[in-house]
This record gives structure tokens, sequence and C-alpha cells, in this order.
């Protein structure tokens, strides 16, 4: 397509358009593992990056690609490598694009597996500053000669803090160091790190991409902003074979995606695209009922504070709304001192107590009791994370229904 189309046409109309065989409307699930070659000198071209092709599905597979792509248009993005899990995204782009001595700045609000593979980074000799990054001249200050990357989160989990994210990219762009800003949270659908300068773009596909929880998937976009001629630590062979904006993504690819082996198996990309269809219809409704949930328990006598971006005693509601294309469906709470919170998500009856975020359905967890278990109670009271804490993943359910659970739960608590 050469004139643009709107978002869902884009990404429906996206595998057809390749051309798949026989006029297919969705990209075929290609099993294949290897691929033959007529000439070899065919086979030498994708080796040495002469021609486009496949030769051995770890690192390309058509299935993939046509995710990839379909990631890429939906990010506004340049191009896009797919990974077998969001985490395999985070920690082979880091692996690839960084060395022993490099200074990264991260939000100290990072989802934990993140902060547990930074942590393992530095036990490899990699310098990380963890800042508050709803503050830009935290980041600012944390900058360094070596640094090489700002990463932070769109809204964090699970306190939902939105960080500085235009400042911090004007920023990057002055020091000409990479922006990795993890979009899974928001969704392209909500937001486009490339409006606020990033370099690459994370979405784990597990979430709202996929959306059903039926396949683990994971991406990491460059938008085409960043000029890697002058990143020091690309390989020499890839500067003699690669055009110049390819460099980093390639360097992702073969370093990254290759040598880490956290390929997506083709099955999973296509059920991962095939959810992708509807991301727009399935927020929409998420975003409406996570506003609905948030207000009626804000108004509750038994909750004591709510976090969701979408109220306006969220300290950064006018920032969200100036750059999201909606709230998104995740929000916390915690219940006031004395409130059993066990006993109430166990009263939930339609609400499931699940880890997984970005489903269909609504999901309810305990923060401090599993997903930030492992940080210890000093660290949770420095992220502001109360033993009460309840993180909700929004579904599509009927809003009617997902209200009368809570009041329900709710009204047997005092
Ligand atoms: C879930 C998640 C990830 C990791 O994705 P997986 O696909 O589960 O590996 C990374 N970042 C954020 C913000 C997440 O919510």
């Amino acid at each position: 397509m050469n004139d643009k189309k709107g978002f869902t046409t884009t990404i429906l109309h996206s595998d057809r358009l390749l051309k798949p065989e026989f006029g297919a409307l969705h990209q075929p699930i290609h099993t294949a593992v290897t691929w033959g070659f007529e000439d070899v000198q065919g086979l030498v071209n994708v080796f040495q990056n002469k021609a486009k092709g496949y030769a051995y599905s770890r690192q390309g597979n058509p299935t993939v690609t046509a995710l990839e792509h379909k990631v890429t248009q939906m990010e506004d993005g340049m191009a896009t490598v797919a990974f077998s899990t969001g985490m395999a995204a985070i920690s082979a782009t880091l692996l690839a694009l960084l060395k022993a001595g490099d200074h990264i700045i991260a939000s100290s609000y990072l989802f934990g597996n993140t902060r547990s593979v930074m942590q393992t980074y530095m036990d490899m000799g990699l310098a990380i500053t963890f800042v508050d990054a709803t503050s830009v001249e935290e980041i600012k200050n944390a900058y360094q000669e070596n640094t090489k990357m700002v990463f932070v989160e769109t809204i964090a989990n699970p306190a939902t803090q939105v960080a500085a994210l235009g400042p911090i990219g004007d920023f990057c762009e002055e020091k000409a160091i990479i922006y990795m800003v993890d979009n899974t949270m928001t969704s392209p659908y909500i937001f486009r790190p490339v409006t606020v300068k990033a370099s690459l773009v994370i979405n784990s596909l597990t979430k709202y991409i996929g959306g059903h929880a039926d396949a683990l998937g994971g991406s990491v976009t460059d938008t085409g902003l960043y000029n890697w001629v002058n990143f020091p630590n690309i390989a020499d062979v890839l500067r003699e074979q690669i055009r110049p904006e390819m460099l980093g993504i390639t360097q992702i690819r073969k370093r990254g995606l290759r040598d880490s082996g956290g390929t997506l198996a083709p099955e999973a990309a296509h059920t991962i695209s095939v959810g992708s269809e509807t991301i727009a219809l399935r927020l929409n409704r998420a975003c409406s009922n996570a506003m609905a949930l948030a207000e009626f328990l804000e108004a509750h006598p038994l909750v004591s504070k709510v976090y969701y971006p979408g109220l306006t005693s969220h300290p950064q509601h006018e920032l969200a709304g100036s750059l999201f294309n909606g709230y998104g469906g995740l929000m916390s709470f915690a219940l006031n001192d004395g409130v059993d919170c066990f006993a109430f998500l166990n009263r939930l009856k339609l609400v499931i107590k699940s880890s997984n975020l970005g489903d269909t359905r609504t999901l309810a967890i305990p923060v401090a009791h599993t997903i930030f278990f492992e940080l210890g109670a000093e660290r949770r009271a420095e992220m502001g994370i109360p033993d009460s804490m309840v993180r909700l993943s929004v579904g599509i359910e009927d809003q009617e229904d997902i209200l009368q659970d809570f009041k329900q739960a709710l009204e047997h608590s005092s």
C-alpha cells in the first residue's frame, strides 16, 4: 500500500499484501527448519547478507517475517526482530549491543524480570544506574561519558508511573545515545514510542498484541531514528556488508537472536499475528472497562488508593492524556489496613487469580506476595508497594459483570 491506511486496516491487510501462496489472507505457518538452493551462490548470498532469503529458521522464517512486518507497521518503525518471549527480546538486545564497561541508565520501576536480567548483566561488567524515570533531571544527573543507552517502560507495573517519555527522548538525541522503550504496557495502539524519538521499541507480544494468553512472543523494533554509524559496538564485518540504517537491527538479529537462540516458533507467530488483528477493538474496550472500575474503586470506602493513569488523582494523568490514545488496561489498588486481601481475592468469582496481563479476561494478583516477592520488604517500600496492593489486568468482559464482581467481593470484606 502506497497510501497510508489506518491502524487496524493496515494490520488486517498486511499479510495479504506480502503475496503469500494462492492468495492466502494469512501468511501460512512454515514449519521448515532449513531451505535448499538450486545454485550454491544463492546460499552464499543469503549468508553474506547480499540477498534476502532464508537459510536456517533460527534467524528467519517467513511466518515470523510476516509478524515482524506487522509489528513494524504497528510501531511505525523501520524493521523488527521477533523473539520467543519479551524477556528474550530484552536480554538479547542488550547482549547484542553492549559491552563490559558500558553504562546504561534504567528506570527504577522496571518489570521485575527485566530488573533481574539487568542485575545479571551488572554482574558481568555492565554499569547500570537506576533512576526515577518520571524525572528527566534524574536521567540527566546519571549521565556519564560511557553511557550508551537509556531504558524505560511507558507505564510502570504495578504502580503505573508514567516515564518522562518526551524529555528523555530529547536528551538521548542530544547525547546521541540509544533510547530503548518497553512499550508492552501501552502497546503500539495506545502509544508509539517513535513519537518521542525512541531508537528501539520492545514489545512483549504475549500481552496486548497477541491478546489471548495463548502464545509467548517478544519483539524489538528499530524506529530508524538512531544513527548507528557512530555507535562503537557495531561489528566491523557488518559495517562492510550492511546499509548504515540497518546496522543496529542486523546486529540484534545476528548476535542477539542467532547467538541466543531465542527464536519465535512459526506456530506462535501465527497465533500472535491473528490475535493482533483485533488489538484496537480489545484495547478500546479494556480501557473503558478499566476507567469505570478505577472510578468505582476510588470511591469505595474499603479502598485506600487506586493507581491508574486515567484518574485525575494520578500524578502523571495529564502527561498520559497528552501522549496516549487511552489509559490502558492495567491498574492497581490497595485495600484499607485490616481488610484481608486474600479473603477479598478469593471472593472474586469472575475475575481470575492469575499473573498474566493483557489477556481478554480480567485478572487479579496480590503484588507483594508474588511478582514483587523476591524484591523483599525494603525494596517494595522504596517502590511504594503496600502489602495489600492488588494488580488488575482489566479484560473485555461486559462492564457491568466486572463491576458487579468487585462490588460483591468488597461487600463482604468489611
Ligand atoms: C511481560 C512483560 C515483559 C516480558 O515479556 P514475556 O513475553 O513474558 O517474556 C517485559 N516487559 C514488560 C513491561 C512486561 O509486562
